[in-house]
């Protein structure tokens, strides 16, 4: 008889069985380590602990950070010149990474997420005293020395501010978060809301403040900011339902000043389709995390339903079991779809390498962002259902991984918000956009 050994293929999906090659494979191998045996045991412990205890010193979240780095992660997504790799990683395989890291713990992703946003930012924006002074040091730190957030929201704009470019609207009004000129740079005065990801312990935050007017409308500049200077103050951390593995605050800026060189895209008419496109990459890159988060469930449900008997078998037996599963199931594997297109759309098509390609697509990016934290909540859903009782108690990963997905539905914009933006998109621009033909050739 022949016996055939499976190979450890948990959770590949239809594309990972058909197109990765060996190095892909192994990458996600290691991700997968990386996020079974380094975050989910942090992330489970610092799901428990109180805000204050999870930003002291020996934190379980310092030390996670540390490893990734130490493991070159901050580095996978980056371009050669600014620190990445020897070749750059494609979008698949910037997927695959993203996936397992969701997977592992979405709060220590997010964070993760947030620490490279200004290193990128300077990378594609910055001027080359600051990728000398800051961006190099970063990349090259492998103890957790630097810590970047995003800060956007304000108390009083959070979803007004999603729309970034609607930051420019005169309906969005004065700002919390305003920078007056001085001579060689910006002072900020005012605040940022509780819920930006790692502001209670950032060294360093991306930043969007409203700077000046005319008229009507307002303009906004966006820079990249020392936390550890004067003027900075931190609110508490915030005691959040889910995402508690990243901790989120307030963060105050009485007259701190920014040197013009830290200004990485400058009040004027680059703002808004900057601020369109890096939503692209933010909701693109979400959306694999999300498909991470989704399969997370999906696999705690299907051990669980294979153990757990009752009704004289295991739970798996029953029908309706099954026919959940199956649905869990094409919904993840269509959720993996999607976001690794769009994020695959997104990089080719966003400014970086190419400062003038602004045509990364609004609307299939937040469709992709809507749609697999939808998936991954309603995953969830019937993941926590399929545990019964067992699934409500906090010492099942369920519980948590069930708090986390609700909270996906309203981080980096709620499902409505996002949903409207892609509807302007659509409204303005579907077959309303025109090609140029010859160029899209020469691309193929
Ligand atoms: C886990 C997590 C991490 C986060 N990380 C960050 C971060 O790193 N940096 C940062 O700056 N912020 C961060 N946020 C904030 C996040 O971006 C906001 O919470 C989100 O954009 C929604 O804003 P809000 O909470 O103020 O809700 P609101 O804007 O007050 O919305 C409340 C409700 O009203 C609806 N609504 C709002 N406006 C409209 C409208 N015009 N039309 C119809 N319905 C509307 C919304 O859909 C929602 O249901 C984070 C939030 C969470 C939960």
């Amino acid at each position: 008889m022949v016996t055939v050994t499976p190979k450890s293929t948990w959770g590949w999906g239809l594309l990972d069985l058909a197109v990765l090659g060996d190095d892909d494979r192994a990458l996600r191998e290691s991700a997968h380590r990386v996020a079974l045996e380094v975050l989910r045991p942090a992330a489970m412990k610092l799901d428990r602990m109180t805000p204050e205890e999870r930003i002291a010193q020996d934190s379980p979240f310092f030390s996670t950070m540390a490893t990734l780095k130490s493991l070159g992660y901050h580095r996978l997504f980056l371009s050669r010149e600014a620190g990445g790799p020897e070749e750059r990683l494609s979008a698949l395989t910037q997927s695959i990474v993203l996936e397992e890291l969701g997977w592992g713990s979405l709060g220590l992703a997010t964070a993760f997420l947030v620490d490279m946003l200004p290193v990128m930012a300077i990378s594609n924006f910055g001027s080359q005293q600051l990728k000398d002074e800051l961006m190099v040091p970063w990349v090259n730190d492998e103890s957790g020395a630097y810590h970047g957030c995003w800060a956007i929201t304000e108390p009083d704009h959070g979803s007004d501010f999603l729309g970034l470019r609607d930051a420019e609207s005169p309906s969005f009004g004065r700002a919390q978060l305003v920078a007056e000129p001085v001579e060689g740079g910006w002072v900020l005065r005012g605040q940022k809301s509780a819920w930006v990801s790692s502001g209670p312990i950032a060294t360093h935050a991306a930043v969007h403040a409203q700077a000046g007017r005319d008229g009507d409308v307002f303009h906004s500049l966006f820079a990249v900011v020392d936390l550890r200077q004067r003027g900075v103050r931190r609110g508490p951390p915030a005691d959040m339902m889910g995402v508690r593995d990243d901790p989120q605050g307030e963060i105050f800026f009485d007259d701190v000043f920014v040197p013009e060189g830290n200004v990485l895209v400058p009040p004027g008419a680059l703002y808004p389709a900057f601020a369109d496109q890096l939503l692209c990459l933010t909701s693109s890159v979400l959306s694999n995390v999300a498909v991470g988060v989704a399969r997370a469930c999906f696999e705690e449900a299907l051990h669980f339903a294979r153990s757990r008997i009752q009704g004289g078998g295991p739970l798996s037996r029953h029908k309706n079991i099954q026919l959940t599963l199956y649905s869990m199931f094409e919904s993840v594997e269509t959720a993996r779809a999607y976001a690794r297109a769009t994020l695959a759309h997104t990089q080719a098509n966003m400014p970086g390498e190419n400062p003038s390609a602004l045509g990364a697509s609004p609307r299939h990016s937040r469709a992709a962002q809507v749609y697999t934290k939808r998936v991954a909540f309603d995953v969830a859903h019937d993941a926590l259902q399929i545990f019964g009782a067992q699934g409500l108690s906090r010492d099942s990963l369920i519980e948590k991984l069930f708090r986390d997905a609700r909270c996906l539905l309203i981080e980096d914009g709620t499902l409505e918000i996002l949903s409207l933006d892609a509807a302007r998109d659509l409204i303005d621009n579907y077959e309303r956009e025109t090609y140029d033909l010859e160029e899209m050739l020469t691309k193929w």
